[in-house]
């Protein structure tokens, strides 16, 4: 392959040293490496990739930018759609997005976008101009969760000039990327923390520590608090379990605990001693990159890590770049494989699962593959730990507490094309409406709700 069908390939640290530490895992582009990168880029009239990109970031023109060697405006055009950049540039899907449309990928690699976005984040941000203070108009909102979604909103909505207060339930801001996604992906004291204060010297409040529906209801943020709107936009972080005997024993844990527990409560610092696991037999039971991370951080715990999927590795649905970290840093992959029990000894501690090995047949509909137990092939595994990633729904908390306010089966918040709930002044997105989704589509919606909001409050 010549050099231009091939992509320029991007730094990261070797998973011999990285399953002892917890540090940034890809360590990305350099000057050189990047303008090498941009160079590829075909510069297409209709560019198909910008049509792959779910906020239609416009992805030549920026790379044009950097073609230039004028990084900070292509960093300016990235920040025209995203609000994120540095963040998304480092976990969205790019490979299912923007770059599986990218023309280059048609007969060589496809330009490496994603890497290309963070590129610019993380130059701009050493130069990066620190948000001027907002005078706002003194009409406040109402943001309820601190994840992608609600930092969107707050952002677009505070620049508008409203009064926002964002609440969050936990002790640290950012949602999913502070409590769920590991420090080896998505560093927490740099990028994440950095955009929150940033929103912060903006003038966006932010309250931690506050349960919505126990501190305070979204009933009372309107009648007594003179909240006139309210974006809800809690997440979808209560964990699905699949309904076999042994759930209940300790060492049976949710990926979202699990996460949460060394991410927040710093398991990962030597110095600190988080029980959660350290040097045990561990197996994380789903194939998702929640499943990858929970995998990867368990690794660099100490421990032998086992998956468990009931279906092929071309069904995975985690990142490929996940799948591929994983397998270098000695995850052991067990495909086609479902679990039936979990086993425990007398004292109520796991000590094993029964697994069957499973096969996909043609669905009766002709929609996605069953997945069908093979008769007799039952055994089982000892392990000490079983880590459960197999999904997440809403918690209902909101919706129990909130009068008239609709939710699915699931859990979700109903929503119309507005962002408008069935509830007078309260709109919903990101994960709280579609449930477990992903950080740029929840980016989105914070940002569509930030003018519905403007919209809704102008006209009342
Ligand atoms: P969240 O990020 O979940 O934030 C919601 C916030 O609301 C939380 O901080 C929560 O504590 C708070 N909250 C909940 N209830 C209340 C309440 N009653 N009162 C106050 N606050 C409340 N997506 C990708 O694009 N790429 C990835 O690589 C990726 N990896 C992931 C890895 C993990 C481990 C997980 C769990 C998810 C991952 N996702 C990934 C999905 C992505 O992170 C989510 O889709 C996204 O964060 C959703 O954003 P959100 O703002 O809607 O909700
Ligand atoms: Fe460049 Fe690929 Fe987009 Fe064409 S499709 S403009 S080559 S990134």
């Amino acid at each position: 392959m010549s050099n231009m069908l091939k992509r320029v390939p991007v730094r990261e640290q070797d998973p011999k040293i990285r399953i002892k530490n917890f540090d940034e895992v890809c360590l990305g582009y350099n000057d050189e490496e990047a303008r090498l990168e941009s160079l590829r880029c075909l510069d297409c009239k209709n560019p198909p990739c910008v049509t792959g990109c779910p906020v239609g970031i416009k992805i030549p023109e920026f790379i044009r930018k950097i073609k230039d060697g004028d990084v900070a405006f292509a960093y300016s055009i990235i920040k025209e759609d995203s609000c994120l950049p540095a963040i998304c540039g480092r976990v969205c899907p790019q490979e299912c997005q923007c770059e599986s449309k990218c023309i280059r990928g048609i007969k060589g690699d496809p330009i490496a976008i994603g890497k290309l976005e963070r590129y610019c984040a993380d130059k701009m941000f050493k130069n990066q101009a620190v948000n001027k203070k907002i005078n706002n108009n003194g009409i406040k909102v109402a943001i309820v969760g601190s994840g992608p979604s609600g930092l969107a909103c707050a952002g677009d909505l505070s620049k508008i000039g409203y009064e926002v207060t964002v609440f969050e339930a936990l002790h640290e801001f950012g949602g999913v990327l502070t409590y769920g996604i590991p420090e080896f992906r998505l560093p927490k004291k740099t990028i994440v923390k950095n955009e929150i204060s940033n929103l912060k010297n903006q003038g966006v409040k932010f309250e931690k520590n506050v349960v919505i529906g126990r501190s305070v209801t979204v009933d009372e943020l309107i009648k007594q608090e003179g909240f006139s709107a309210v974006y809800v936009c809690s997440g979808a972080g209560l964990p699905v379990f699949m309904g076999i005997n042994g759930e209940g024993l300790n060492g049976v844990l949710s990926a979202n605990e699990f996460l949460t527990r060394n991410n927040l409560m710093g398991a990962f610092n030597e110095s600190t001693d988080t029980p959660v696991l350290r040097k045990k037999k561990v197996v994380v039971v789903g194939g998702g990159n929640v499943a990858m991370d929970a995998a990867r951080t368990a690794i660099r715990l100490g421990a032998e890590v086992h998956l468990v999927y009931r279906r092929g590795e071309a069904e995975l649905p985690a990142r490929l770049e996940e799948v591929q970290n994983a397998k270098e840093e000695g995850v052991i992959f067990n495909l086609l494989t479902n679990p039936k029990e979990i086993l425990g000894d007398e004292n109520g501690n796991v000590v094993g699962i029964k697994l069957v090995k499973t096969v996909l047949c043609e669905s009766d509909d002709g929609g996605r593959e069953k997945c069908v137990e093979v008769e007799g092939s039952e055994f089982e595994f000892s392990t000490d730990v079983v880590i459960m990633a197999i999904g997440t729904n809403p918690n209902p908390l909101i919706s129990r507490t909130t009068s008239g306010l609709e939710v699915d089966k699931k859990g979700r918040i109903i929503i119309d094309g507005n962002c408008k709930t069935s509830k007078e002044g309260v709109f919903a997105g990101g994960d709280a409406v579609t449930g477990s989704a992903t950080v740029i589509m929840a980016m989105r919606a914070g940002k569509q709700a930030a003018k519905e909001i403007d919209e809704y409050l102008k006209n009342k």
